[in-house]
């Protein structure tokens, strides 16, 4: 049960944060994907588009450069200068033969510059514009071949070379005109758009024929409304992320929150507002788990307020809650939380798991305890009964501390509660659980474990005691008692098992099977030519909750096809305690359906009688009690007779059980008494034997 709501909880704690982080995740993450993909999309085209755009400029000039000749070679020129080109132009072997513009060449190094087909006299006179223009000495040599060549010097700056002076270059007005508009537009879009707010150098190579190449140094720029959009588009991602991630925050600090909530909810015991039973198994279970606690000892302990009822019946329920809040505020006291554990269970009992050295520290601890609980009322002595599961220290083979892995807290204190049971009176006690309970509890949980398919493979046997009229020794009646016939146990008698399955419900599906076998019998019997007698089939008090139970008896009945007065219904004295407006009405229903009704184990109990006023019942079982032990003084003699007599004018039958010897018989006989089931007539007998005495009636 524990287990099935500690798991609802892990689902519902699961699905709750677990479901709403993923789709959270998700969404945020198809947002952000989306802002990222546009910004990648628009830097791409960007640089695309302008990288382009430079090639094919780049390209017309080249174009332009290598159809030029010296005429137009004013009009190339202002081509480069508007579009602020610098460019070199190297050689089939990559060398530089002409150069313009700025950083065209690693000045700190210097280097060597060919002028390739520039007369001598050419080279001159570009010394001397040099010189004249801009002051510079390039130190040039000059040499009368058609190859010229300029120096340049480390610490120089390499000034601008003018080819036309040098007469390399023809050009043709038309096909530059165009190319001039072009970029004299790009110049004037990059002077409105302002300076470019990010700029960076990179090279275009275009090929002018027979392996010379015009490089360009080109700069990619970004200007303030390219900018503008890709810090948008940042900025929109930056943003979405950081709100993302508050709003992560502030979801999880809430789940957190909620959680914690609802786990105080849950791990909360409604009476005293503090941790409940399941809160125990979950945290003891922890606790045991931990190897540091290995070597450590526990005691379970089931607590019982053992006046509750009482004090409740005698105040009020709440009055006995007010108490149970006292009770758990007061063991709190005797342990140290969080290491040991403490929580209300249900009704009066409480579950503690403490810490202990050895068995006498234990005791000391829990008598301390027990003081102080009995002293939480003065006006009232209450008691305690306190059962105690002692777990060991978990260690391997050598000795040596080892975490505990098969750790059942629910068994632990199911044990202390099976110690407790033994416990009763009127004062305080404690009781630790032992082997001998131990055997017990394997016992039981072997009966439970095994109970389905005992059923299913039919080992409940069903044995038949005769009843016999004491005056005639005619057989007059049987009952029904069962025994279960175990592969592991053999032959194991009702008082073993009927408690336990009256206990955990299973009761109902035995007094079905039984009813069915008898009912089966009887019609086996009479198809047989037998002469049959009313058998009584035990029902337990347990199945009388059942509205329906009058018609599930005649239903099983009348499958078998059994005559109704065949068949006997027996109630235990004790179920006449419960729900008597219930009872009444299936005691009259069953009787109108033709069954018998009787009253099992009549004398045991203390409220016979008022049953006897109110109950329409057909039979009067006395209980074996009044013929036990003898009768010294003939009391019993005195009350079995007198119920007889009461029996007689209520208009019932007597049924005298457990009579054992000759000198009974005989007075039930005298006293009227209609039947006798006892061992001196006959023990409860298998099937067999009981069909031989239907066979041959007188046979005792
Ligand atoms: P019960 O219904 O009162 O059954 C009578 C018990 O007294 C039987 O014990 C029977 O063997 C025993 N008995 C009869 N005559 C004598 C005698 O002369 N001396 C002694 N010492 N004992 C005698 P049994 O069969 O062990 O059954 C015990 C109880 O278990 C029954 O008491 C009944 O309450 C319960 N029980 C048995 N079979 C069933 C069943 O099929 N369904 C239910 N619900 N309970 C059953
Ligand atoms: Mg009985
Ligand atoms: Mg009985």
């Amino acid at each position: 049960m524990a287990n099935i709501k500690e798991e609802k909880l892990r689902k519902l704690k699961k699905s709750f944060t677990g479901g709403a982080i993923v789709a959270l995740l998700l969404l945020g993450t198809v947002i952000f994907a989306a802002f990222a993909a546009t910004l990648v999309v628009f830097c791409m085209y960007m640089i695309d588009s302008k990288v382009r755009a430079e090639y094919d400029t780049s390209s017309k000039i080249a174009e332009v450069y290598g159809r030029s000749g010296e005429s137009e070679a004013e009009d190339l020129m202002s081509i480069m200068y508007i579009g602020d080109r610098d460019y070199i132009i190297t050689d089939a072997n990559g060398k530089i033969i002409s150069e313009h513009g700025n950083n065209t060449c690693d000045l700190s190094k210097g280097g060597t510059v060919d002028l390739l087909g520039i007369a001598a006299s050419a080279q001159e006179e570009a010394q001397e514009e040099l010189k004249e223009h801009h002051g510079v000495d390039l130190g040039m040599n000059t040499d009368a071949s058609s190859y010229g060549q300029i120096t340049v010097y480390p610490d120089k700056q390499l000034p601008v070379i003018r080819p036309n002076r040098f007469g390399m270059m023809r050009i043709d007005p038309q096909m530059v005109r165009p190319v001039l508009a072009k970029i004299k537009q790009e110049a004037e879009n990059a002077h409105e758009i302002g300076k470019a707010l990010v700029s960076v150098p990179y090279w275009i190579e275009v090929p002018l024929g027979n392996g010379t190449n015009m490089v360009f140094r080109s700069d990619f720029s970004v200007y303030l409304r390219e900018m503008a959009v890709v810090g948008i588009l940042s900025g929109i991602i930056v943003l979405f992320t950081i709100a993302l991630i508050v709003f992560m925050i502030v979801f999880l600090i809430k789940a957190f929150v909620r959680r914690k909530r609802m786990n105080e909810v849950f791990y909360m015991d409604e009476i005293t507002g503090n941790y409940n039973w399941l809160w125990f198994i979950k945290f003891a279970e922890e606790e045991l788990k931990k190897k540091k606690n290995a070597s450590k000892k526990y005691a379970v302990l089931d607590i019982v307020f053992a006046n509750y009822r009482n004090f409740c019946v005698c105040h009020s329920l709440d009055e006995g809650n007010r108490m149970l809040v006292l009770i758990d505020k007061t063991i709190r006291t005797h342990i140290n939380h969080p290491k040991e554990l403490a929580a209300h269970h249900s009704a009066a009992h409480f579950a503690v798991m403490m810490t202990y050295t050895d068995r006498d520290d234990l005791e000391a601890r829990i008598k301390a305890m027990i003081s102080d609980l009995e002293k939480i009322n003065s006006d009232h002595k209450f008691n305690y009964w306190i059962g105690i599961d002692r777990i060991r220290e978990s260690t391997d083979d050598n000795g040596r501390p080892e975490k505990r892995e098969n750790v059942d807290v629910e068994r632990s204190y199911s044990n202390a509660g099976a110690a407790r049971a033994t416990l009763s009176g009127n004062e305080s006690a404690i009781a630790f659980f032992d082997e001998k309970m131990v055997e017990e509890q394997k016992w039981i949980d072997n009966i439970v474990e095994n109970q389905d398919k005992a059923l299913e493979n039919e080992e409940f046997l069903v044995y038949y005691q005769p009843k016999y009229d004491p005056r005639t020794n005619e057989l007059k009646g049987a009952e029904a008692l069962i025994r279960w016939k175990s592969p592991q146990y053999g032959l194991i008698s009702p008082g073993r098992f009927i408690p336990l399955f009256e206990e955990n419900g299973f009761i109902t599906n035995i007094d079905h099977y039984m009813l069915r076998h008898v009912a089966q019998d009887q019609k086996k019997w009479i198809d047989e030519g037998l002469s049959c007698v009313p058998v009584s089939v035990n029902v337990s008090r347990a199945h009388f909750i059942e509205a329906d139970l009058a018609e599930q008896i005649r239903d099983i009945v009348d499958e078998a096809g059994t005559p109704h007065d065949l068949v006997e219904i027996e109630l235990t004295e004790s179920a006449f305690f419960d729900d008597k407006d219930a009872l009444i009405t299936t005691i009259r229903k069953l009787k109108d359906y033709g069954f018998t009704v009787s009253m099992d184990d009549f004398g045991s109990g203390y409220s016979s009688l008022n049953s006897l006023k109110e109950m329409p019942l057909d039979v009067l079982k006395l209980d074996a009690e009044f013929f036990r032990n003898g009768d010294q003084d003939g009391r019993g003699q005195i009350v079995v007779s007198e119920a007889i007599k009461l029996a007689k004018k209520l208009d019932m039958r007597t049924v005298a059980e457990g009579v054992e010897v000759k000198d009974q018989v005989d007075f039930l006989a005298e006293e009227g008494c209609d039947m006798i089931q006892g061992f001196y007539f006959a023990k409860p007998m298998p099937k067999d034997e009981y069909e031989q005495k239907l066979s041959d009636p007188q046979t005792i």
